[in-house]
């Protein structure tokens, strides 16, 4: 009889330490060194609860205060900018909410993917595949090591006794993932649907208003805790309390543009950025098609059934825009009420008696009041951000205004037209010792070692590349020249050698590829035993993907692996 302390425990609580442990993998491994506390038996019972075969002990009683029950919830969403009416958890169940142990304040949400059916299941059987299962347990916590937002992963189980119609004949499994809470925009959406739309087999959705400020409400309150705003029932608060509609909005659009700004910086591409799949806490969720960037290309587009490319890399910003107009649209009636009732908070059944004409107004007084504003928000935040990253990624010490064009752009301008690898570039840069532009052979050799980084290289254009690789250098030498007197406390002779520490801070040695994927699902998928060994050590560089791994001075991939995968791969 487990309790919530007790899974936890036995699961050392990764998801919510501050650094990623990969604790997760004392379930996938079963290292009787991680599990030594527990007994067989309560290990086991773990591993039902975790795969969703059995109810955490305060899951049953009558006692409100303890009892617990699993539950899933209704979404709405845009998938590629067309209504899809309601969609919802359909193989998504939380098991609990609650305090993080170090601090109580921030609840942490349990949800397990794939473990059958929900009431949104519709068609379909609530099961999750291994494949896509690691996909997702190993890519959070890699994007959490790159400290992108995401919702993390606790604990993955697979269950090769459940075979899984796909394509072909596959196995289920179960992820536990983590995140303070899965709310997205299509929570929203689903609450107050754009007019007249009907879906096939959904008719058309009402609206509820009423929830709507209700889930707003707790949204602002409890989960993104916007500050400033006093907020109705607290003590010394009479009456509805201060307006948070448009505050809202602008806390999702503030965090969803930095977490855009870290996929552009990181080069990731989410694939399906639906409005289903935008966490109002601006947390990567969902990972289904996602790729991480090899050579780079803005129009790469990752997931094979968007055919027009409408979440291609370049457009990651973009879309997350969209998303973020179909929240505004959702809350537009309630801003412009509040903004009506002089920045208050609407009241309960604040739209209960209003005419469709009344709402109408509110919408547009909403829109017109907020609109451009967010957009804005958003626009600054994820350039702020996205400059903060690529200052770190170029190991930089000054902010100047023009770093964006005069040496983040025509860097990747470089990197897409030579067909460099991303990552591998950006890591190579980091030894980059300013003087050697200064000495032709060197320079020479430095840009005929990058140009190595092009997977195809009879398509390379030798003489263009290295006039072009050796102009941007000079510049970028030039700066970090200049910045020499910046390395507070560092001596002249050293400052090479922290730039290099510093640009590996931010250059990850590891990047979790595709191919790097495939060999660990097809591990796992055909031998349990060493497949365990290998996502054991793949999830412990992705949380560590700064750290050297293999023999010094290899910063190839390649190199990471365990011998007998890269046999595999010959
Ligand atoms: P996704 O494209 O993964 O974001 O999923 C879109 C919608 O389909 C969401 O409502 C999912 O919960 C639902 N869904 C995806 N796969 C399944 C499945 N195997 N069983 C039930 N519902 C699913
Ligand atoms: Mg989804
Ligand atoms: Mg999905």
């Amino acid at each position: 009889h487990l309790d919530v302390g007790d899974a936890f425990d036995l699961l050392g609580h990764p998801a919510l330490s501050a650094t990623p442990t990969g604790g997760a993998a004392a379930i996938t491994n079963g290292d009787p060194a991680t599990t030594s506390e527990a007994s067989a038996a309560a290990r086991q019972e773990l591993i039902d609860v975790l795969s969703g075969h059995a109810l955490l002990a305060n899951c049953e009683g009558d006692d409100p205060q303890t009892q617990w029950a699993p539950w899933s919830v209704r979404y709405s969403g845009h998938q590629f900018g067309n209504w899809a009416g309601q969609l919802g958890d359909g193989r998504a169940i939380s098991l609990l909410s609650t305090p993080h142990p170090d601090d109580p304040t921030t609840t942490y949400e349990l949800q397990l993917k794939g473990p059958g059916r929900t009431p949104f299941s519709r068609m379909a059987d609530g099961l999750a595949v291994l494949r896509s299962s690691i996909r997702e347990f190993l890519c959070s916590e890699a994007m959490h090591a790159l400290s992108i937002p995401t919702t993390r992963s606790l604990a993955l189980i697979s269950l090769p006794k459940l075979p899984v119609e796909r394509e072909t004949m596959e196995y289920a499994s179960v992820l536990t993932r983590v995140a303070p809470s899965f709310i997205r925009i299509g929570s929203f959406e689903a609450l107050n649907p754009p007019a007249n739309m009907f879906f096939f087999g959904g008719g058309q959705q009402k609206a509820d208003l009423d929830a709507l400020r209700i889930l707003g409400e707790w949204g602002a309150r409890r989960v993104l805790k916007l500050e400033g705003v006093q907020w109705r029932g607290e003590p010394g608060v009479d009456g509805p309390g201060d307006a948070w509609g448009k505050e809202l909005v602008y806390e999702v659009a503030r965090r969803n543009a930095r977490m855009v700004a870290g996929w552009q910086a990181y080069g990731f591409m989410h694939g399906v950025i639906n409005t289903d799949n935008v966490s109002i806490l601006g947390l990567t969720i969902d990972y289904g098609p996602y790729a991480f960037m090899d050579v780079f290309d803005p129009l790469h587009i990752c997931n094979h059934s968007d055919d027009g490319g409408r979440y291609a890399y370049k457009f990651q910003p973009s879309m997350i825009i969209y998303a973020l107009r179909s929240l505004l649209n959702a809350l537009a009636p309630l801003i412009g009420a509040e903004d009506a009732l002089g920045n208050k908070a609407v009241s309960p059944g604040w739209a209960d008696t209003a005419s469709p004409e009344q709402l109408q107004e509110w919408t547009a007084r909403g829109l017109a009041l907020a609109k451009d504003e967010m957009e804005r928000i958003a626009e600054e935040a994820c350039a702020v951000e996205y400059g903060r990253h690529m200052h770190a990624r170029l190991a930089l010490r000054r902010f100047d205004a023009d770093d964006e064009s005069r040496l983040a752009r025509p860097l990747l301008d470089l990197l897409r037209d030579h067909a460099l690898d991303f990552h591998g570039s950006f890591r190579r840069l980091a030894r980059l010792r300013p003087a050697v532009v200064r000495d032709e052979a060197a320079l020479e050799a430095f840009v005929g070692r990058l140009l190595e980084l092009c997977p195809e290289p009879e398509r390379l254009d030798r003489a263009r590349a290295r006039s072009d690789w050796k102009a941007w250098l000079e510049k970028y030498a030039a700066r970090i020249e200049s910045e020499r007197g910046l390395w507070e406390g560092v001596a002249d002779a050293d400052v090479d050698a922290q730039r290099e520490a510093a640009a590996k801070t931010a250059n990850p040695r590891f990047v979790l590829r595709q191919w790097l994927l495939e060999e660990v699902i097809k591990k796992v998928e055909t031998d349990a035993e060493s497949g365990r060994r290998v996502l054991r050590k793949v999830l412990h560089m992705a949380c560590n993907p700064f750290e050297p791994w293999g023999a010094e001075g290899d910063e190839s991939d390649e190199s990471l692996l365990d011998t007998e995968v890269k046999e595999e791969r010959r």
